[in-house]
């Protein structure tokens, strides 16, 4: 025992017993005062019951709980974007408690800092490590899925089984039948890599995820030209106004919540924009109470206001975004050079400069040779129609976005928007006059907006109001999107190791699109008169999206790690009547029994987050730090890594066995020689274990230049620099990282077509769909009368902790619908009565709560549950279906690609609606 675990002298807890015991029983003789001797005679003898107590060891066994013999530093990987470096303490090989590092390097003593951060679900992580959900050894169905029944198996048994399933379907069906899931390198890249690896050698399909969870933000890559650029969590404390925007920081970012409400000493100003009357909305200045679905048109309405009253920045406005560029309203697409010039350029645009009194070409566009938007002595107009002339000797007139965009808002009056949002139309006046002149500004984004079927549209919104009011590229302002753990900092050496022969030789899939051209999924509605399948094969066909495996094949093998697919699959129980029942063999690396594994054929243990090596890094904030083994993976749990190399052994193996040749992959040019498996896949030889893999990440990226493992094992690292291929601000010293500093200070053009920050997408089918600029689309209407919401809770990361004894106690243990109490009194309903949730969709039954905070015409189940959770029927995922957004399709546009988990259809899931009546149980 350390001496602060003895007990201290000379006030004893033994002494402190008796002494409180007697003052105890003074106080409770009737009228016996402080000065009066008391009476003792009924209490003569013996009365400490702890001296004859026979047990007496019991007190050293509770001191013994706070005893170690090692600490190790790990932390957690559950894509909850804390990153939080704890201490892990362990006993006799028993990992017993943890405790948070606190030891992150201050940034500045003008800033909060980091330390301690964690939460409820990371200190009790070591119970969950040992509880009965732990996966222990290899399992080889013997049921039907999802029955339950298994068998026992050897690792090699099971490896033997996958290895020549996997290749079997390579020779038989095409390497494009295996596919691969899994999500968020950031938070344990090694992992990730260990299994990217090995689809990468074989050929197979490398599924995203960013994108499907619809984490993904796709007004950012429309915009900005990025997947997520937000400041880190520090920077909260440099704004004067924070607009917590379909984000509840005190549920879904509890590490870094005293950022924001620490910056309301700094002078800030904080508003809250959310249906329910939430956790963070008790911390809000002004509160809007703001109808489901309706954020974008709030947002446009205060665009409009911050115009009417000259509240933009104007020449933030004109250097900064591509408002000031031309378009020609005959066709509504930009000027370009090939309008004006045969053989001109078309990525080459033009503004108009009031002091030439001429169209003149914008600096910094995709065709442009100059590398810079600086304007030059330019004075570029915002307003007003001018007139060119066109290549073919015709003159025509042209005009702006910003005009374009003045029109397209026009509509939104404070009434309009008021009546549309439910709120007071003083309020929204009162947010557009803050916002336009409290500075730095910023909106704090999260899934809450984001998982709408319009989410691109509502970024786009909420980047227009920073944008106008110049707010984006400093500190204390933009848009900042936390929803998912995206950012992977040292990026770089993650591609080098994640796929070797570079991304160009990787078959990558948007997992929204393969998960509803392979099931049976259905979306009625139509667009623009055109089902989604007319968009889907035109987006194919024309090379926008890829579709894996090609030529009408089926997948045929998945394999799972690190992601729990089934559980948090939209429409669930379609894609396990349809796609689950195609596939000959499902696969889950895991190391707890959760829905995906049930469901699965074979399911191989894997080391938990405190027993193995690896790092993580966040969005959230700006360092870097391990996970380390506290002790080796419990049972027969293996690494990821070594999982897979054994996988890579296995296949390299069965494929000298069986005399395997070389295969062609026609679409790479490559010969895949599975017999030398094993030895690509280890580097050849040179990345052997994890630790190995660690520092080739550190390595080989500028993030992280001359850091190693063993270092960070000391204490988290601040990154050391950016990488300019990946980031758009660099790291400062004294200073939290905010992003676009690069465009704003350096005036580095923006990843765009135009260079710029872009509002007007001037591609055909936006053009066609209404989309070219920013504007309020209604949610896609359904029959029912609530909205379903599922958001991130306070007491599970995802599924994950979902199944914790502690946290079930910390709630009613078992999966319950928070409704308000007129809804509840229109329907007959009780408090903790069964209730069942339906639609056409499919239905799920389970416990009612009435909460006076939930918005009326909604219900809200906390997203993760798993299926075999409490629910007496169906899933929180039976009620909804995969829809996909034809915007989302498009390709080929500039900066507007297909790229995995940066630009692709989201899986969107809050435009769907409910009823809810007594369940019969
Ligand atoms: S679960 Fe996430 S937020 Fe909670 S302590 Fe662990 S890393 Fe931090």
């Amino acid at each position: 025992m350390s001496d602060k675990n003895k007990p201290q002298k000379p006030f004893s807890r033994r002494s402190f017993i008796r002494t409180a015991a007697m003052t105890a029983a003074t106080l409770a003789i009737p009228g016996c005062s402080r000065k009066e001797k008391p009476v003792l005679s009924t209490l003569t003898g013996d009365f400490d019951p702890l001296r004859s107590y026979p047990y007496r060891g019991w007190e050293d066994f509770y001191r013994k709980i706070w005893t170690w013999d090692k600490v190790v530093r790990s932390t957690h990987s559950a894509n909850c974007t804390g990153s939080c470096s704890w201490k892990v303490y362990v006993r006799n090989g028993v990992m017993v408690r943890e405790e948070q590092a606190a030891d992150y390097p201050r940034i500045s003593p003008d800033l909060p800092d980091y330390n301690p951060r964690g939460c409820q679900k990371g200190g009790c992580f070591t119970e969950y490590v040992y509880s009965p959900q732990r996966l222990r050894y290899p399992l080889i169905r013997i049921g039907e899925r999802g029955e339950g029944k298994w068998r026992r198996a050897t690792w090699d048994e099971a490896l033997t089984m996958l290895a020549e399933k996997l290749l079997d379907n390579i020779y038989n069906y095409g390497p494009d039948t295996n596919s691969f899931f899994s999500v968020i390198p950031a938070m344990s890249p090694v992992s990730f890599c260990a299994g990217s690896r090995l689809a990468h050698y074989i050929g197979g399909v490398f599924l995203s995820f960013y994108d499907w969870y619809c984490d993904l933000p796709p007004g950012e890559p429309l915009t900005w030209g990025v997947q997520t650029e937000s400041c880190e969590c520090a920077d909260w404390f440099n704004s004067k106004y924070i607009v917590l925007w379909g984000s509840n920081i005190s549920q879904t970012r509890i590490p870094d919540a005293h950022f924001a409400y620490e910056a309301r000493y700094n002078g800030a100003k904080i508003v809250c924009i959310s249906p329910d009357y939430s956790s963070s909305a008790i911390h809000a200045d002004l509160y809007f109470r703001i109808n489901p679905g309706t954020d974008g048109i709030l947002a446009l309405g205060v665009a409009k206001l911050l115009i009417d009253q000259n509240l933009i920045d104007a020449p933030y406005v004109k250097e900064q975004t591509d408002l000031p560029l031309l378009v020609l309203p005959r066709t509504n697409r930009f000027l370009r050079e090939s309008d004006l010039k045969k053989g001109g350029k078309d990525d080459i645009f033009f503004v108009w400069d009031t002091k030439q009194q001429r169209a003149v070409p914008t600096p910094g566009s995709m065709g442009s040779e100059q590398k810079t938007i600086h304007l030059n002595g330019t004075d570029p107009a915002l307003t007003g129609t001018f007139q060119v002339q066109l290549a073919d000797g015709k003159t025509e007139d042209v005009t702006t976005v910003f005009e374009l965009l003045k029109k397209e808002i026009a509509g939104y009056t404070v009434d309009k928007v008021a009546a549309r949002t439910g709120l007071p139309a003083h309020e929204i006046e009162l947010f557009a006059k803050d916002l336009g002149t409290r500075k730095p500004a910023m909106i704090i984004h999260g899934a809450g907006t984001n998982h709408w079927f319009h989410n691109d549209l509502t970024n786009r919104s909420f980047i227009l109001l920073v944008a106008l009011t110049g707010n984006t590229g400093k500190n204390g302002g933009g848009f900042n999107h936390y929803v998912g753990q995206e950012r992977l900092w040292p990026e770089q050496g993650f591609f080098k190791l994640a796929f070797p022969e570079t991304r160009k030789k990787q078959r990558f899939q948007n997992t929204t699109l393969w998960s509803y051209v392979h099931s049976t999924n259905k979306d009625p509605h139509l667009y623009n008169g055109k089902p989604i399948e007319w968009y889907i094969q035109e987006s194919v066909k024309n090379g926008w999206m890829p579709l894996w495996p090609k030529n009408g094949k089926k997948p045929r093998a998945f394999v799972v790690w690190r992601a729990n697919y089934l559980n948090q699959a939209k429409g669930n129980e379609i894609l396990e009547s349809s796609l689950w029942k195609d596939l000959d063999l499902i696969v889950d690396i895991n190391y707890r029994m959760d829905t995906t594994a049930l469901y699965s054929d074979v399911v191989l243990p894997a080391a938990s987050y405190y027993e193995k090596v690896d790092i993580n890094s966040t969005d959230c904030h700006s360092y870097i730090h391990p996970f380390g083994k506290a002790c080796e993976p419990l049972f027969e749990s293996k690494t990821d890594w070594d999982i897979f190399r054994a996988l890579a052994e296995k296949m390299a193996e069965v494929a000298s066995k069986k005399g395997l040749k070389p295969f062609h992959d026609e679409a790479f040019d490559w010969n895949r020689d599975f017999t030398q498996l094993a030895h690509d896949w280890t580097g050849k030889g040179t990345i052997q274990s994890d630790e190995q893999a660690v520092n080739f990440i550190l390595g080989n990226a500028e993030e992280t230049k001359g850091m190693t493992y063993q270092q960070l094992q000391e204490k988290p690292k601040r990154f050391v620099a950016t990488d300019p291929e990946s980031w758009n601000s660099d790291i400062e010293d004294g200073i939290a990282y905010t992003p676009f500093k690069h465009q704003l200070d350096k005036k580095r053009p923006w990843r765009t077509l135009t260079g710029r920050q872009q509002f007007y997408i001037d591609h055909p089918w936006y053009i066609e769909l209404g989309e070219a600029l920013p504007t309020f689309k209604e949610p896609i209407e359904e029959e029912y009368p609530l909205y379903w919401n599922t958001p991130h809770g306070r007491w599970s990361i995802h599924s994950t902790w979902r199944d914790h004894r502690a946290m079930l106690r910390l709630q009613r243990g078992g999966p319950i619908v928070y409704m308000h109490p007129d809804d509840a009194r229109k329907r007959g309903l009780q408090d903790n009565d069964w209730v069942r949730i339906h639609n056409e969709v499919g239905h799920c039954v389970c416990r009612l709560q009435i909460l006076p905070g939930e918005k009326p015409g909604r219900v809200t189940m906390y997203h993760g549950w798993e299926k075999y959770l409490g629910f007496k029927e169906g899933g929180w995922q039976s009620l909804t279906y995969i829809k996909i957004k034809p915007t989302q399709l498009v390709g080929k546009y500039g900066h507007v690609n297909f790229r995995l988990n940066y630009w692709g259809p989201t899986g969107n899931n809050r435009d769907t609606k409910v009823e809810v009546e007594k369940a019969k149980v």
